[in-house]
């Protein structure tokens, strides 16, 4: 029997955060590295945005600055097998995990697999904070003016609520 077997192919939203060493290196590097992953296509890369640190108490003027963009990619991943993807690329470019939210020389979070909505620990499903980021929302919106935010609504919308402080 000829048995074929066709791979899902599902649409997900990463978010790249740099604030330690080269930043734009690393941010190639990680675009570059997520390219060359097998199971992952990336189908749209925004313009990366300088923001100030946000650590456990705020904001942080102090901290380095990030930069910070969204790649937009598919995949054949399962969103863990993604995210131990996401870590591994991670560790390449020389994050050590130390306290949260601590500086460091790449972070990328998985935003949105799919529309899918889980409470794991592990892997929250929309990530819990994008909602409230504005340096996640707008570069979003760049790449997708009709992206969606699981539980949220309309990326444009959440963006607009930010200007107003809504
Ligand atoms: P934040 O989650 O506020 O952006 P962070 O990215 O600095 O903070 P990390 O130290 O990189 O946090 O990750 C902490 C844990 O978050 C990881 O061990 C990971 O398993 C978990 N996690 C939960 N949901 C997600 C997600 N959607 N994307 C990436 N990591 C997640
Ligand atoms: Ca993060
Ligand atoms: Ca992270």
């Amino acid at each position: 029997m000829n048995v074929q077997l066709r791979q899902i192919t599902s649409r997900a939203v990463i978010a790249v955060g740099s604030n330690l060493g080269d930043r734009t290196a690393t941010f190639a590097a990680a675009v570059r590295a997520l390219a060359e992953a097998d199971g992952i296509e990336v189908t749209a890369i925004s313009t990366p945005i300088d923001t100030v640190a946000v650590g456990a108490d705020g904001e942080n003027p102090a901290a380095p600055a990030y930069l910070n963009a969204v790649v937009l990619i598919r995949t054949t991943l399962a969103p863990r097998a993604l995210l131990a993807v996401l870590n591994g690329i991670e560790h390449d470019n020389g994050r050590v995990r130390a306290e949260r939210w601590g500086d460091r020389t790449l972070d990328l979070d998985i935003v949105d697999y799919a529309g899918m909505q889980s409470s794991a620990p592990d892997l929250t499903l929309p990530h819990p904070r994008a909602f409230e980021r504005s340096f996640v929302l707008r570069p979003w919106l760049e790449v997708d003016p009709e992206a969606v935010l699981a539980g949220h609504g309309r990326v444009a919308d959440l963006v607009a609520g930010l200007d107003t402080g809504s």
